[in-house]
């Protein structure tokens, strides 16, 4: 693995923001208790940070439901709802740095990716939902019969949206940036393992002049403040975000309590496809970019690389030589492009997966193990001659191991890449158009890039088929998840 340079960017920020957010007050744990959050360079305790319960789930909601009852946010002009998106996204900008330096601090993703990718894309797609907030509106709509009808567009309530730790700030914009142009009040739980960004990023939004109640955010674990949350009465519609197996349980708990409507993004083994016409050199870049982005920590990772037997062993060098210069190190240096694993649990996991990778007969063509003795990075590890019925090609490993697979013609590459349980996204990389609209049309998955991958932007929808999810999250698509349609109909008679 590459070297990175010496020079450290020091990260500008100090952890001022550890207590959960409720009604618009930085209070502690209705039980007192509180968890560590980690740096996952080192694996050291950086903060403790207030733990919740239901209880604290309980005051929270009680917090979003006064807020969302009683107004003023509900009932206020939506020009002043979007103004109030519109200076949280100004304050995003300006306190970019630290917020980008907290984001690698708790999550280990390299800081230069944090503020030029991520944070810019926080910024955006809160200037993006602030220009829905007051275009938001219902049809006059024609029936049989003598009435005026009318659709009304209202918020559905108090949303409760539970995220995860891969991408702690962009999941926050996802969650909160539609929910609130509609007009809902939130309680939002982080991840356990990054809790910090997101109580940041709620100070911000007091500072835009949010009302208290609002949006209130409490850290905590997933069954002990998740699962309240989804499960509560007094919460109109929950949004999660995370893996499958929690995802069927936010499902269940949310149709057993209340039948509250639920989005779910889910995980996902998308395959990458790489056609015999396409450009060698971009190919492997652009596969390796797809899979080893975040660490390999991504839903959509591109996790399946197909080739065309034609340029096959021409891909399969390139991709190696491609990861063996991959630069693995402390995140805050500059140049480098993978940081450590979450934590030890995911750490250990992607280990065991490599293990099963080398015992299944695939081909470990570079890395395969830990990476120093402290934190947990892995080395950027490709396995070449994989088979569709390998744990590697069937689960998501959600680390930096690329698993390649050869392939003959389209229609076999379409039922193999289809031959999964997950749907979220595909790559295609070719040069031919027939060969991309066929592909595009074939694949059964929410996103599909075509000689691009892991393109973002706020107004483009992103969502699964099959297991990796329901609904769809961002673009306009996202509003439909927060509003509530209301037939008026009234009779129209002569005066
Ligand atoms: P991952 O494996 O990526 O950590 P999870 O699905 O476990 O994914 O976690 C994603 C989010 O779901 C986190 O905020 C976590 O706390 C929460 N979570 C985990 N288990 C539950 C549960 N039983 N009920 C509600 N939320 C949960």
């Amino acid at each position: 693995t590459a070297a990175a340079t010496e020079e450290l960017i020091i990260p500008p920020v100090q952890i001022s923001h550890t207590q959960h957010l409720i009604n618009g007050q930085f209070v502690d744990a209705a039980s007192g208790k509180t968890f560590p959050a980690y740096d996952p360079r080192t694996g050291e305790v950086i903060a403790h940070v207030a733990e919740g319960d239901a209880e604290d789930i309980n005051r929270a909601v009680a917090a979003a439901r006064k807020a969302f009852d009683e107004g003023p946010w509900p009932k206020m002009s939506a020009y002043e709802r979007s103004r109030i998106l519109l200076r949280f996204a100004d304050l995003v900008e300006k306190h970019s740095e630290e917020l980008a330096a907290l984001e690698t601090w708790n999550n280990g993703k390299p800081y230069e990716q944090a503020l030029h990718a991520e944070l810019p894309m926080l910024a955006r797609l809160f200037h993006y939902y602030a220009g829905w907030a007051d275009k938001i509106h219902g049809l006059t709509v024609p029936a049989d019969g003598k009435y005026h009808i009318q659709t009304l567009h209202e918020p559905i309530g108090v949303a409760g949206q539970i995220i995860p730790w891969n991408f702690p700030l962009l999941m926050f914009a996802w969650k909160v940036g539609p929910a609130l142009a509609c007009g809902n009040t939130i309680v939002l739980k982080s991840a356990e393992q990054t809790p910090l960004t997101a109580l940041y990023v709620a100070k911000l939004f007091q500072e835009a002049g949010l009302p208290p109640g609002v949006l209130n955010v409490v850290s905590g674990d997933g069954p002990t403040a998740g699962a309240p949350l989804a499960s509560h009465m007094d919460v109109d519609k929950v949004a999660f975000t995370g893996s499958t197996d929690t995802g069927k349980i936010i499902l269940e708990l949310a149709a057993r309590s209340n039948l509250k409507p639920v989005t779910l993004e889910l995980g996902g083994k998308s395959p990458f496809i790489i056609c015999e016409d396409a450009d060698i050199d971009h190919a492997v870049e652009l596969a390796h970019f797809a899979l080893f982005f975040n660490q390999g920590q991504c839903c959509c990772a591109g996790s399946r690389t197909f080739v065309h037997e034609r340029v096959y062993d021409e891909f399969i060098e390139k991709a190696k030589a491609r990861a063996v210069k991959r630069v693995v190190g402390d995140p805050f240096k500059k140049g480098v492009e993978q940081g450590p694993q979450i934590d030890n649990e995911q750490f250990e996991k992607v280990l065991r997966y490599i293990r099963a990778g080398i015992d299944s007969d695939a081909t470990l063509e570079c890395g395969g193990g830990r990476l120093g003795s402290k934190g947990y990075f892995i080395e950027p590890t490709v396995f070449s001659n994989v088979k569709d019925d390998m744990l590697i090609a069937k689960d998501e490993i959600f680390g930096p191991v690329q698993s390649i697979l050869k392939f003959k013609d389209l229609d076999e590459v379409v039922r193999r890449a289809n031959a999964t349980r997950y749907g979220l996204a595909a790559g295609v990389f070719t040069r031919n158009i027939d060969t991309a609209n066929y592909l595009t049309r074939a694949l059964r998955a929410g996103t599909v890039w075509v000689n691009c991958f892991d393109v973002f932007d706020a107004a483009i929808p992103f969502g699964g088929y099959k297991m990796s999810g329901i609904g769809r999250e961002k673009g306009i698509y996202s509003l439909h998840n927060y509003l509530q349609v209301k037939a008026v109909v009234t009779p129209l008679k002569n005066p």
